[in-house]
């Protein structure tokens, strides 16, 4: 196990000061989108805000930037921490911060989701840094772990590419499908009650995952790009972003043919994106929150982590995303009562560090020396 790095406790004045600095990144970035519009914020995603609620959200995580600078401050020995927010906040400030406008945008054929990248960061990091502070699995677990950027950058990049990958996706279920006429099986779909419509959405792409995700574990060759996910050591709420790109492609491909299929109202089909959005970060998260006999009907961060599972003999089970009950059928469930694997990550020490040398590795002649399946070198 690799050295934790050392945790930040309350009073010390250094979680405000990363707090500050990390709000006033989020604003420094955030004035782009408001100066470039056009090349820098999502056209489907500013449906879902208005320029009124980004520009107060702005004004907010100025101030607040500067006041968790100033707790920093008064209770740090270090003020680095709080000087940087500092900084951060007033650069903001000089570069319009406080007059930001949102307005009409015009639509342009390319764009990248930086809106998407700031906003789900802000709004994922208010949800589970402070649960994995206040119920966590593994307390020893530093938010500033030794893989935190590589996450990170994982988690940047999968955001601002979602347009790229939002059409490439798509493609495979309109090149196999588009000739249909599926009109009368999309008005039954439609025509369904919320619930029902809501409930066959997660059920039908969850199957189409289960098993996209299963030939990435029985495949030799997909196996390299799926290790990437299953390389990292620190379970946390930014460790579920880590995939290759070709791992994205595929199973998201997948898991749009039946939606594509089966054509489900718009009002279903966001309620599915925030619900597989909110729910992929939690299942990652460290945390011990089990959600008492729901764990039974929906997978939860300790039934992840057993997908996640370092000991070769649990290897292969969980493949289910939302309902565990299809790894029952097809006989690869595994929950033995409230025990939480030992260890998470891969048991091959040498696999490559960081996002570069991930995206290259399973590109690479023999990357694993033997090719094995982790399965079969259990079985050694
Ligand atoms: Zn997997
Ligand atoms: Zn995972």
């Amino acid at each position: 196990m690799e050295k934790q790095n050392e945790r930040m406790r309350v009073g010390e004045g250094r979680i405000s000061g990363a707090i500050s600095i990390f709000l006033g990144s989020l604003s420094l970035l955030g004035i782009l989108c408001f100066k470039f519009p056009e090349q820098l914020t999502t056209p489907d995603f500013r449906e879902v805000y208005t320029a009124d609620m980004v520009e107060k959200l702005m004004y907010g995580v100025i101030i607040a930037t500067f006041l968790f600078a100033l707790v920093s401050m008064l209770l740090s020995k270090s003020r680095k921490k709080a000087v940087i927010g500092i900084i951060l906040g007033a650069l903001t400030i000089v570069m319009g911060g406080f007059n930001v406008q949102g307005g009409p945008v015009e639509k342009v054929s390319w764009s990248i989701g930086l809106d998407w990248l700031l906003l789900d960061l802000f709004i994922m990091a208010l949800l589970f840094v402070p649960i994995e502070l206040a119920f966590p699995k593994n307390k020893l677990q530093s938010k500033f772990h030794n893989e935190w950027k590589t996450d990170l950058i994982y988690f940047g990049i999968s955001h601002l590419a979602i347009q790229f990958f939002g059409v490439i996706t798509k493609k495979p279920a309109v090149a196999f499908f588009g000739w249909m006429n599926l009109e009368s099986v999309h008005e039954w779909v439609s025509g369904l009650p919320f619930l029902v419509e809501l409930f066959l959405a997660l059920l039908v792409t969850d199957i189409f995952q289960y098993w996209a995700h299963r030939i990435f574990h029985s495949h030799h060759y997909l196996w390299r790009f799926h290790s990437v996910h299953h390389s990292t050591q620190n379970m946390d709420w930014l460790a579920g972003s880590r995939t290759h790109f070709i791992d994205i492609f595929f199973t998201r491909s997948m898991s749009y043919i039946p939606l594509y299929v089966l054509g489900f109202s718009s009002l279903t089909f966001n309620a599915y994106i925030v619900f597989i959005a909110v729910h992929a970060v939690l299942i990652h998260a460290n945390t011990s929150i089990n959600f008492g006999f729901l764990k039974y009907i929906f997978t939860t961060p300790q039934y992840h982590h057993w997908h996640h599972c370092e000991e070769p003999e649990h290897y292969g089970k969980n493949f289910a995303v939302v309902f565990p009950f299809i790894d029952k059928i097809f006989g690869t469930y595994h929950l033995p009562g409230n025990k939480w694997p030992k260890g998470t990550g891969l048991v091959d020490a040498s696999f490559p560090k960081g996002f570069g040398r991930q995206l290259v590795f399973p590109f690479k002649k023999n990357p694993f020396n033997n090719d094995l399946l982790p399965e079969e070198k259990s079985e050694r």
